[in-house]
Protein backbone atom coordinates (compact mmCIF):
# COMPACT_ATOMS: atom_id res chain seq x y z
CA UNK A 1 0.00 0.00 0.00
CA UNK A 2 1.55 3.23 -0.87
CA UNK A 3 1.80 5.68 1.77
CA UNK A 4 0.37 8.54 0.30
CA UNK A 5 -2.56 10.91 1.81
CA UNK A 6 -5.71 9.94 1.93
CA UNK A 7 -7.83 9.94 -1.15
CA UNK A 8 -11.49 10.15 -1.24
CA UNK A 9 -12.06 6.28 -2.25
CA UNK A 10 -14.67 3.48 -2.41
CA UNK A 11 -14.45 3.48 1.01
CA UNK A 12 -15.40 6.74 1.68
CA UNK A 13 -18.38 5.81 -0.63
CA UNK A 14 -19.35 3.08 1.53
CA UNK A 15 -18.97 5.39 4.79
CA UNK A 16 -20.96 7.19 3.25
CA UNK A 17 -23.59 4.65 2.22
CA UNK A 18 -23.93 4.06 5.84
CA UNK A 19 -23.64 7.74 7.36
CA UNK A 20 -27.95 7.51 7.45
CA UNK A 21 -27.94 4.71 9.13
CA UNK A 22 -25.37 5.91 12.12
CA UNK A 23 -27.64 8.77 12.36
CA UNK A 24 -30.26 6.98 12.93
CA UNK A 25 -28.70 4.54 15.54
CA UNK A 26 -29.19 1.55 13.40
CA UNK A 27 -25.84 0.07 13.23
CA UNK A 28 -24.18 -2.25 15.22
CA UNK A 29 -21.42 -1.09 17.55
CA UNK A 30 -19.05 -2.52 15.59
CA UNK A 31 -19.39 -0.37 12.41
CA UNK A 32 -20.01 2.35 14.25
CA UNK A 33 -16.78 2.02 15.70
CA UNK A 34 -15.39 1.59 11.77
CA UNK A 35 -17.24 4.74 10.63
CA UNK A 36 -15.50 6.57 13.32
CA UNK A 37 -12.39 5.36 12.71
CA UNK A 38 -12.86 6.36 9.23
CA UNK A 39 -13.37 9.49 10.02
CA UNK A 40 -10.89 10.13 12.45
CA UNK A 41 -9.00 10.55 9.25
CA UNK A 42 -11.25 11.84 6.73
CA UNK A 43 -12.11 15.56 7.02
CA UNK A 44 -14.73 15.46 3.80
CA UNK A 45 -16.18 12.65 5.39
CA UNK A 46 -16.30 14.97 8.65
CA UNK A 47 -17.88 17.45 7.23
CA UNK A 48 -20.52 15.33 5.21
CA UNK A 49 -21.62 13.60 8.45
CA UNK A 50 -22.21 17.20 9.86
CA UNK A 51 -24.36 18.51 6.60
CA UNK A 52 -26.49 15.31 6.69
CA UNK A 53 -26.76 15.45 10.65
CA UNK A 54 -28.40 18.99 9.90
CA UNK A 55 -30.21 17.71 6.72
CA UNK A 56 -31.65 14.92 9.15
CA UNK A 57 -32.68 17.22 11.76
CA UNK A 58 -34.18 19.48 9.53
CA UNK A 59 -36.49 16.74 7.32
CA UNK A 60 -37.53 15.52 11.39
CA UNK A 61 -38.58 19.18 12.14
CA UNK A 62 -41.11 19.29 9.27
CA UNK A 63 -42.65 16.40 10.74
CA UNK A 64 -43.75 16.28 14.01
CA UNK A 65 -45.42 13.60 15.70
CA UNK A 66 -44.11 11.07 12.65
CA UNK A 67 -41.75 8.34 13.14
CA UNK A 68 -38.94 8.99 11.54
CA UNK A 69 -38.83 7.05 8.83
CA UNK A 70 -36.26 6.14 6.19
CA UNK A 71 -34.57 8.85 4.12
CA UNK A 72 -36.79 10.05 1.70
CA UNK A 73 -35.08 8.99 -2.32
CA UNK A 74 -35.31 13.03 -3.26
CA UNK A 75 -33.12 13.40 0.35
CA UNK A 76 -30.47 10.87 -0.26
CA UNK A 77 -29.93 12.81 -3.56
CA UNK A 78 -29.48 15.61 -2.05
CA UNK A 79 -26.93 14.33 0.49
CA UNK A 80 -25.10 12.67 -2.57
CA UNK A 81 -24.67 15.95 -4.08
CA UNK A 82 -23.54 17.21 -0.92
CA UNK A 83 -21.03 14.12 -0.69
CA UNK A 84 -19.69 14.74 -4.28
CA UNK A 85 -19.10 18.44 -3.40
CA UNK A 86 -17.25 17.84 -0.28
CA UNK A 87 -15.03 15.42 -2.49
CA UNK A 88 -13.85 17.50 -4.80
CA UNK A 89 -13.47 20.12 -2.81
CA UNK A 90 -10.92 18.54 -1.60
CA UNK A 91 -6.96 19.12 -2.35
CA UNK A 92 -6.02 16.91 -5.33
CA UNK A 93 -2.17 17.42 -4.44
CA UNK A 94 0.64 19.22 -5.42
CA UNK A 95 0.97 23.06 -4.22
CA UNK A 96 -1.73 25.24 -4.55
ZN1 LIG B 1 -13.79 9.45 3.80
Amino acid sequence: MPAGPHRPSEECRRIFALLSEYLDAELPLETCDEIEAHLSDCPPCVEFLESLRRTVELCRSFEPGEMPGPLSEEVRAELRQLYEKALRGRPSGGAP
